[in-house]
């Protein structure tokens, strides 16, 4: 298969790439937060291509992409007031919101669940894509499973070229992780993933917000958990990830002191000069969060490389933005920190 190229600036590519949805095709569009594998998400046969191209588990469900929240009801069913704040609120932008499903969303959208993630994406070529197709576009993130995610419309090609009908070119993507899951189908609203729309930000609208065991820790294989894709070993490139925490000098020292030729340092822009002869590679500034959440996933999949051995990571501290970037560094890190006050 040829998979082709749609510039977002060329004003046929909505038509072009709904009408690729339309017949059951896969096409990858951008969003603010990661490029999504898109199908019609009520088209079983459709999504199914989804699991196959990215080798996907059959029980880790996919996110349906609407044009608004006036859509929820069509697919959704008992829709607390929450949502509708939340939405008036967030939407377009990177929350996903777990809700009731209809019959008529696929089991294999929902991966056998009975809920249904949905988000309205910010990109507006996206949501033209979504209006001129007629249906959600169910899309999970457009990696391979188990890889970094996809943050340029290169990085879908270097996984999918010749598996996909087309990649929707958006440029790179300026939030750079995941969206924000909320499940508000209990009487707690609980976090599930964090992302772009901050915990603080939630609290501040629902006013209480349990945060999820598999924000905070590994999860078991086998265990069931409200977020099936949360227990994968995720967004990893292929040797193993040290989140190394404390000080830059006290970390500096360490990483410098256990460094083999082969291993590399994943760090703030602040710190290159600390890592000199180390091979470092930053992923932002510290002092602008938004710059490592929109760098991580690029960075990731630079290191993941059989030529390098391990990678020291540095990982941003307190709430906010850098919340979402702690949660995803760490299961890159399967939860291994070193604190070099504690491991000298
Ligand atoms: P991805 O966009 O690749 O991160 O995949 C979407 C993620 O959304 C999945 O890994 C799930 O963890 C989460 N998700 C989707 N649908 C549901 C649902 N009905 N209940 C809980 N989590 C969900
Ligand atoms: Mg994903």
């Amino acid at each position: 298969m040829n998979t082709l190229l749609l510039s977002a600036a060329d004003p046929e590519t909505p038509e072009l790439a709904a009408e690729i949805l339309r017949r059951g095709g896969l096409v990858a569009i951008p969003t603010e937060t990661v490029y999504g594998l898109g199908a019609d998400g009520l088209n079983p046969a459709a999504v199914a291509k989804i699991f196959e191209a990215k080798g996907r588990p059959g029980d880790n469900p996919l996110i349906l992409h609407i044009t608004g929240a006036e859509q929820l009801e069509l697919y959704c069913h008992d829709i607390p007031p929450a949502a509708y704040t939340l939405a008036e609120r967030f939407w377009p932008g990177p929350l996903t919101m777990v809700l009731p499903a209809k019959s008529c969303v696929p089991k294999r959208t929902t991966g056998g669940l009975s809920t249904v993630a949905m988000r309205c994406p910010r990109s507006l070529i996206t949501r033209q894509i979504i209006g001129l197709t007629g249906s959600p576009i169910a899309a999970p993130s457009a990696n391979l499973s188990g890889k970094p995610s996809t943050t340029t419309a290169q990085h879908v090609l270097h996984d999918h070229d010749g598996k996909i009908d087309a990649v929707v070119d958006g440029g790179p993507c300026s939030v750079g992780v995941e969206s924000t899951i909320v499940d508000l189908t209990e009487e707690r609203p609980r976090l599930l993933r964090p992302g772009g729309v901050t915990p603080e930000a939630l609290l501040e609208v629902l006013g209480d917000l349990v945060i999820d065991k598999a924000v905070t820790a590994q999860i078991d294989r086998d265990a069931v958990v409200k977020a099936p894709g949360m227990k994968y070993r995720h967004y990893a490139p292929q040797e193993p990830v040290v989140i190394v925490s404390g000080s830059r000098e006290r970390a500096a020292a360490y990483i410098r002191a256990h460094f083999v030729p082969g291993d590399r340092v994943l760090c703030f822009e602040e710190e290159l000069p600390l890592y000199g002869g180390c091979n470092p590679l930053a992923y932002g500034r510290e002092a602008d969060v938004s710059t490592l959440s929109a760098g991580l996933f690029s960075a990731l999949r630079i290191l993941d490389d059989p030529a390098v051995h391990k990678v020291y990571a540095r990982c941003p501290v307190g709430g906010g933005v850098a919340y979402a970037v702690q949660n995803r560094l760490k299961k890159a890190a399967a939860f291994h920190i070193i604190d070099p006050e504690v491991e000298p």
